[in-house]
């Protein structure tokens, strides 16, 4: 059965390579100076570490950068040791075809960090994104950061869930997998197969997404032996996250938003709010690119959606100016902690 399972993933990642009309090779990843973690004393990088220990892991413990933003370089030191990226590209609500597209026309415009998830069904077209802008010589594998995310029907068979993930990538290692969903029945044994995963290299780092109490993040990083080093819950201006975004402050991991714009249907509400406009007028800018900026500022690594080529560019025109603290402490107060999912 499972010989079986193997052939059907097998051909239907030659299929869906296949389908981007170029090679079927996965892109080699040849180990460079730049891929090695580089806080030699992050939690992650010590197989030793206990659950004990992991559990009893505060701030004081981990590096002083883990989790500061540099903005000149737009990047995040993890709690693994790993630079994320802080703005990326989402891939939610995305076909194949305009994954791939959004991935290139991203990777291009200058995007290092792509946020896709096995329940997008665009794995594959993510995949066909990365090989084009590598092939046109924008990118190499070692500059990009690819994530993607465990759907909770896979839990009980982690392992398997990511070597399909791989396999429709078309990469041989990922750089984040994050749990999709708190599951508390058998979220632990699907985190402890991310964990065998970084054992193997198959993964970098990992994290954890849609965890709203801080109980429900404790008790799964207390059956943990790698800290968490994302939590990607729903963020923006309307919502957000201070309080989760302190608590996990504890074990080094870092606030990612998901709806960074206020997701599909929202973005008006939040793109026509008074604080939000008139900032933009201020700055010359859009008010899409004002949240943006604000996610930075904030903390918060953002991954805006988008199948539009002029969109994506736009939202990585944010490194050319800043927000005054007046103006984030402006935006702070028109927090109303509002979800606008209900997932
Ligand atoms: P978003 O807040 O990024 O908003 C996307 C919407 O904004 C789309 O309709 C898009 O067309 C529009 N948009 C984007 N840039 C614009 C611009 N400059 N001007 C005007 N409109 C613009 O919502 P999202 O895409 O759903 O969320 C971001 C990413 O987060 C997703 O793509 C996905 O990768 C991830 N995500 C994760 C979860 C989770 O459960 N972990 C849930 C939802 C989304």
């Amino acid at each position: 059965m499972k010989k079986v399972l193997l052939l059907v993933l097998s051909l239907a990642m030659l299929f869906s390579l296949a389908a981007c009309g170029r090679q079927a090779e996965t892109v080699q990843a040849t180990p460079q100076p730049t891929q090695e973690p580089v806080v030699s004393s992050s939690p992650a990088e010590e197989p030793t570490t206990t659950e004990e220990e992991t559990a009893e892991m505060t701030a004081e413990e981990t590096s002083a950068e883990v989790g500061v933003f540099d903005l000149e370089r737009g990047v995040v030191l993890l709690n693994s040791g790993y630079e994320m990226p802080v703005l990326g590209i989402g891939c939610f609500m995305l076909s194949n075809e305009q994954a791939e597209n959004s991935v290139y026309w991203a990777l291009r415009d200058g995007y290092r960090l792509i946020d896709t998830a096995r329940i997008y069904g665009n794995e594959a077209g993510v995949g066909c994104g990365i090989r084009r802008a590598i092939d046109e010589g924008y990118v190499t594998r070692e500059e990009i950061f690819v994530t993607t995310k465990m759907w909770t029907s896979d839990y009980d068979n982690g392992d398997a869930a990511i070597d399909a993930s791989l396999a429709r990538l078309g990469l041989d290692y990922i750089d984040l997998m994050i749990l999709h969903h708190s599951q508390p029945h058998n979220d632990v044994q699907a985190y402890q197969a991310m964990e065998r995963a970084v054992e193997a290299g198959k993964l970098r780092s990992i994290g954890l997404s849609n965890y709203y109490e801080p109980e429900d993040f404790d008790r799964l990083v207390s059956a943990a032996t790698i800290a968490p080093a994302i939590l990607q819950n729903e963020t923006h201006p309307y919502r957000q996250s201070l309080e989760m975004k302190e608590h996990i402050a504890q074990y080094g991991a870092v606030l990612e938003s998901w709806f960074p714009l206020g997701g599909r249907g929202n973005t008006q509400m939040l793109f026509n709010d008074e604080t939000i406009a008139a900032i933009a007028a201020a700055h010359g800018k859009s008010s899409a690119q004002i949240i943006l900026r604000w996610h930075l500022q904030a903390g918060n690594i953002a991954i805006p959606g988008s199948g539009n080529e002029a969109h994506i560019a736009e939202n990585f025109d944010i490194f050319d100016f800043a927000l005054s603290d007046e103006e984030m402490a402006e935006l702070t107060a028109i927090d109303r902690d509002e979800r606008f999912a209900d997932y």
